[in-house]
């Protein structure tokens, strides 16, 4: 036996035969093995139970392709490696199958094989130290300098060759992988403790030539350099990019210029600066961060273990992710806030028109803010529908402080390790997003702007919101701790705000810490300014059109209002006014392409330079037939009152998370046994509705005239009813269709049609009071928009038609009504027949 620097190298080598891979002294390869003889090799000789029995083999090339592999020994390479096996994992897929992760010790050639099978024994001499691989001689020779010299060379190029594939194919991520070509090779030599990677472009033969060489590793190298390309190295890589099958590519990973097959590292020109020592340079930065005692603590001792482990441990690419986030993280890196009240108030306006009070109530909280510096007070939340500003008011808030924004979606988010992380035991555990965010943002006082908090889910793994309460909650959150950080993070600075549809689902506990400020939608006029003010410029912006290439006149911003869009907000308006930017942006460049042509044809050559892009002398300008064209044939174009045309109909108004919406109630008779069916999504409330406006019917038939279908005064009698609220989209579980329920009855039964221009909404008694309800500015707004005329709201609702802007107010006829009494007698022209005299019966009645 030889001594293998402490390693003792035996005499006799089970043999691994390999087809395509060669094993090189000092390289490490990753070696699939799937025929009979080297299975059994691993089995016997390498495994005991599943475990990895640390063994040297020797790795032969043969000449035979595996897949034809039969009994017959093929012909062995003359010389082999010996290497020690570092990693066996086997698999049952696709078939049965070993994947062996090797290091190569020193070359050997085959005296006499001893046996064939169940695997080859062979008896064998060793060609080379193992010194000359692993370690460095003391005094230094001639040789030993050149060495030194060409192995500098070599991985100066190499680690260009690498970076450069690095940053084409993963361009700006922090882990990088670095696929493996069949044309590359990698191998480690040299000096052990200064790692570094031999790179090759080498085919199989030259690889067998290499393993037939029993030159010196100088010689070795000389050869490696000989075989690098003479083209630039950006050039070789985009070939080799080009040419390697995709499929066949074995990912490979670099630390400091050494190979690891199937791993993953950072790949980072400073550590390789650092003398071969790439937890220095981490152990630096977890000085420079300024992070609190407690967290450099942790950071010291997980620096500690990291040096301890080796580097193909997968835990140490855990700890080193760990520490690479805990040195990123803001500690103490924070902007300067910079706010001047006057300047924000400019440049809230600028951003965004109207929503006067929210701008107020933004201001005032930010004036608070810069006289008490300090934060602990209410969050604000912004609640409305979608497409009305919430999020962009948040980037203006961030904007005029000068501090980063970050928006945090918790839409659907049901586990509340999304919020403070996974702990670091779990297979890949994460921090949570408030400490990604922050890692985001570089900073420790950013805003963020939790979007959709109502959208909160709940599950299993913990409700989100009570993570939440802690992040929002002043008295906690200065030493926040997220499950995979496990040191405390001071969240004290960072400015959060919140948005939301609707605050029903809100929980409560989060409801409570937040101040609540409602974004209502808009009109139809403030639509059109915003359109001219913001979204049109905004848009021909990003589609790189002038106004002197496009123009959208006001009537046609109205029209894709009304007739294109239906929302509260101005999500889908401007999302149509990017379809019309497009089809002009078309249209202009194939008029320039028209022209050029014909200049060419004109002038038998092309002009050069700005004349050849002149833009046409007119503007496109878009009016209602280019509108057709570009959007199609409006999808809203349904008038109300066409819908209003047979008695049993009337309109009510809802309130969704998405605005106000008009609803249409329909109601049918037939002869029957006085059932009642109700159809179109309904919640219990409304079920409760529809019977207590039967209840009521029947208590006041004979005083309205109502008869039923054989005459007489109960609307019941022998008379099936079936009420169906249509639109489906819309859910209808509030108790606020009582008088449209009431109207579209007294319609039915007595055959007269409700006004086509009306629009109602209200709680109803037994008695027939109506009754306050919510969402009254949404819902005018909605009536407003499909055109209503005259609405009816509860007398005690009267107060919030304040909130309505101007115009709507001056447009819309507004009844508030008391009772229902008030109410038909608004919904039917000329009144209601036995409401006039008896007016405020009902009233009178409940009072006494
Ligand atoms: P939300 O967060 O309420 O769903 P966004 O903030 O995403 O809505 O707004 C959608 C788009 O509408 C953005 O481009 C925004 O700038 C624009 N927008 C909304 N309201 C206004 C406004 N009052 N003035 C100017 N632009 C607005």
């Amino acid at each position: 036996m030889s001594s293998l620097g402490g390693i003792k190298m035996p005499s006799c080598l089970p043999l691994l035969l390999t087809h395509e891979r060669v094993l090189l002294p000092g390289s490490t390869v990753r070696l699939n093995v799937d025929t009979p003889r080297n299975m059994h090799l691993i089995k016997h000789r390498l495994l005991k139970g599943t475990s990895l029995k640390s063994t040297i083999i020797g790795v032969i090339p043969n000449t035979r392709d595996p897949e034809k592999d039969t009994d017959d020994l093929p012909t062995l390479h003359k010389i082999g490696t010996a290497g020690i096996a570092v990693q066996v994992v086997g698999s049952n897929w696709p078939k049965p199958h070993y994947t062996i992760l090797i290091t190569g010790l020193c070359r050997f050639s085959v005296s006499s094989l001893l046996t064939e099978r169940p695997f080859v024994l062979a008896e064998v001499e060793q060609l080379d130290k193992q010194e000359q691989y692993t370690t460095q001689a003391d005094g230094v020779s001639a040789e030993d300098g050149e060495l030194q010299e060409l192995s500098q060379k070599f991985y100066q190029t190499a680690l260009q060759l690498l970076l450069h594939c690095a940053s084409k194919l993963f361009k700006g991520q922090g882990q990088i992988i670095i696929h493996r070509f069949p044309q590359l090779f990698f191998c480690r030599t040299g000096p052990l403790r200064t790692q570094f990677v031999g790179l090759g472009v080498s085919a199989h033969p030259q690889l067998l030539g290499m393993l037939d060489l029993s030159v010196p590793v100088v010689a070795k190298f000389r050869r490696l350099l000989d075989s690098l390309p003479k083209e630039t190295l950006p050039d070789v890589v985009a070939s080799m990019i080009r040419t390697s099958n995709k499929e066949k590519l074995q990912v490979l990973s670099v630390r400091k210029g050494v190979v690891f097959p199937g791993r993953q590292f950072n790949l980072n020109e400073e550590d390789d600066e650092d003398d071969g020592d790439d937890t220095a340079s981490l152990e630096r930065k977890v000085h420079v961060a300024n992070m609190p005692d407690a967290a450099l603590r942790v950071c010291l001792k997980e620096l500690k273990r990291l040096k301890k482990m080796p580097q193909s441990m997968p835990e140490y690419a855990l700890t080193r992710n760990y520490l690479d986030l805990m040195v990123e993280l803001p500690w103490s890196k924070y902007s300067k806030d910079c706010l001047n009240i006057q300047a924000a108030r400019t440049l809230l306006d600028n951003d965004h028109y109207a929503m006067d009070k929210l701008k107020r109530r933004v201001l005032e909280y930010l004036a608070v803010r810069q006289l008490k510096a300090s934060l602990k007070g209410p969050i604000l939340c912004f609640v409305g529908p979608p497409g009305v500003g919430k999020t962009s008011v948040g980037r203006s808030i961030a904007k005029t402080l000068g501090r980063e924004f970050h928006r945090i979606a918790l839409g659907g988010v049901c586990d509340q390790s999304d919020i403070r992380g996974h702990r670091r035991t779990y297979v890949g555990s994460m921090p949570g997003r408030i400490i990604n965010g922050l890692k985001t943002v570089g900073v420790n006082n950013p805003v963020f702007l939790f979007d959709e908090v109502d959208k909160l889910g709940k599950s299993l793994q913990g409700d989100p919101a009570a993570a939440l309460l802690e992040v929002l909650d002043p008295e906690q959150n200065h030493s926040f701790t997220d499950h995979y950080l496990n040191v405390a993070f001071d969240l004290s600075q960072v400015l959060f705000i919140a948005t939301a549809n609707t605050t029903a689902t809100i929980p409560p506990a989060l409801l409570d810490r937040m101040e609540v400020l409602q974004v209502p939608g808009y009109t139809q006029e403030e639509k059109v300014e915003i359109s001219h003010r913001h979204l049109i410029p905004n848009q021909m912006e990003q589609h790189g059109l002038s106004p002197k290439q496009l123009h959208i006149p006001q009537d046609t911003t109205k029209d894709i209002i009304n007739r294109y869009t239906h929302e509260a907000g101005v999500r889908s308006l401007e999302r149509k006014i990017g379809a019309i930017c497009r089809a002009v942006a078309v249209k202009i460049a194939e008029r320039q392409a028209d022209s050029n042509t014909e200049e060419l044809t004109s002038e038998g050559h092309t002009q050069q330079g700005a004349e050849k892009a002149a833009p046409p002398a007119m503007p496109i300008v878009i009016d209602h037939r280019a509108l057709k064209d570009i959007l199609g044939a409006p999808p809203f174009d349904m008038e109300v009152s066409e819908r209003l045309t047979l008695p049993g109909v009337a309109l009510g108004l809802a309130w969704t998370p998405l605005g106000g919406e008009i609803m249409f109630v329909e109601a049918s008779r037939t002869a029957g046994e006085g059932q009642l069916t109700l159809t179109g999504q309904l919640g219990d409330v409304m079920k409760e509705s529809a019977h207590l406006s039967i209840s009521w019917l029947r208590a006041n038939a004979k005083r309205y005239q109502l008869t039923n279908m054989v005459g007489g005064p109960d609307p019941l009698e022998g008379t099936d009813i079936h009420l169906h609220f249509p639109a489906g989209a819309v859910t209808k579980d509030g108790p606020s269709a009582g008088v449209t329920i009431v109207t579209c009855l007294t319609s039915l039964f007595s055959g007269r049609l409700v006004r086509s221009d009306v629009a109602m909404t209200g709680e109803i008694t037994l008695r027939g009071l109506v009754l306050p309800v919510g969402g009254i500015k949404d819902k005018v707004l909605a009536a407003h928009r499909a055109g209503v005329k005259r609405v009816i709201v509860p007398k005690r609702n009267e107060k919030d038609l304040e909130e309505l802007p101007a115009n709507v107010r001056d447009d819309l006829d507004f009844v508030a009504a008391a009772n229902l009494n008030q109410v038909l007698n608004a919904a039917f022209d000329g009144g209601f027949p036995g409401t006039g005299s008896v007016l405020e019966r009902p009233q009178l009645n409940s009072k006494l």
